[in-house]
């Protein structure tokens, strides 16, 4: 049991990435609140976890919200070990034809909301937690039409280091898992259809070096990895949980001769 009574807040934690990574969380002995806008599925996500988790309905880009969320799971467990600021949403900002609103909300979300998620859990963690920031790969990439998420992945990094900083004479590490494509909900809007996922899949498999697109579970692994005391030295990192994408990137099976 490598999270044998720690406690962690997972934004997030009811689809994708979030919820396999409070379910690997669960089963090494944490418990777990986990937060989203959707009552529906932090409903099933509490079903699926059981008696080691709470579920709080808390939208990241609202501070009181947040607030409210940390309050609640630290009334419930008393403090907290481990926070994973893992809320995060996709958009198509393409130059020549973005919308002020649609840019804003991705940097609302994906920077403001994850800055202002560990200022609201900073006072009750305890000496010695991990924080772990949800990157992406694509703050490497130059995908076009990315730019704000880009940008938001990005400044993630970059903000990591500052906070691993700030908080480091308090014994908190601060580190960044930095996923490649990988098969959750995220990519509903993009693809509708079993069909048109069927597509997509392809295309992104031709160009990650291992070929095909990462699992949740893969991504939970890492997480659960840097939350745990075997990162103990690591802090102020980013690690690339990506098939290959960010060290390898003309390794994809569409570069082979
Ligand atoms: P999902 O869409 O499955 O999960 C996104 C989660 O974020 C949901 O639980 C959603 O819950 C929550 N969320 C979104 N906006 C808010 C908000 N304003 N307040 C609270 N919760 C919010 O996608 P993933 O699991 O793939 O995404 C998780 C993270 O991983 C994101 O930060 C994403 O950018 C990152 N990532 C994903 C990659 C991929 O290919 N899957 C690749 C690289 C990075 P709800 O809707 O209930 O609010």
């Amino acid at each position: 049991m490598r999270l044998k009574n720690k406690t962690a807040l997972i934004t997030g934690g009811n689809s994708g990435i979030g919820l396999a990574t409070a379910k690997a969380f669960i089963a090494e002995g944490a418990r777990v609140a986990i937060t989203g806008r959707n009552q529906a599925t932090l409903d099933a996500a509490l079903a699926a976890l059981g008696a080691n988790a709470i579920a709080l309905q808390a939208d990241a880009t609202d501070i009181a919200a947040t607030e409210q969320a940390v309050a609640s799971a630290v009334k419930a467990f008393g403090g907290l070990d481990i926070l994973f600021a893992n809320a995060g949403i996709p958009g198509s900002t393409p130059l020549g034809g973005s919308k002020l609103e649609v840019f804003e909300q991705i940097l609302r979300t994906n920077i403001t909301g994850v800055f202002f998620t560990v200022q609201a859990a900073a006072p009750y963690l305890n000496d010695g937690a991990s924080i772990i920031l949800n990157g992406s790969v694509m703050s490497q990439l130059g995908s076009p039409g990315s730019s704000a998420y880009a940008a938001s992945k990005a400044g993630v990094r970059g903000m990591s280091r500052v906070l691993a900083a700030e908080l480091a004479p308090r014994g908190i590490r601060v580190n960044v898992v930095s996923p490649g494509a990988t098969r959750t909900p995220i990519w509903n809007g993009a693809a509708p259809t079993p069909e048109a996922m069927t597509q997509l899949e392809k295309r992104l498999a031709g160009i990650i070096p291992l070929g095909r697109l990462g699992e949740a579970e893969e991504i939970a692994k890492t997480v659960l990895f840097l939350a745990s005391d075997d990162a103990s030295n690591v802090s102020g990192a980013e690690l690339f949980v990506d098939g290959g994408s960010n060290g390898s990137p003309v390794g994809g099976p569409v570069f082979r001769g």
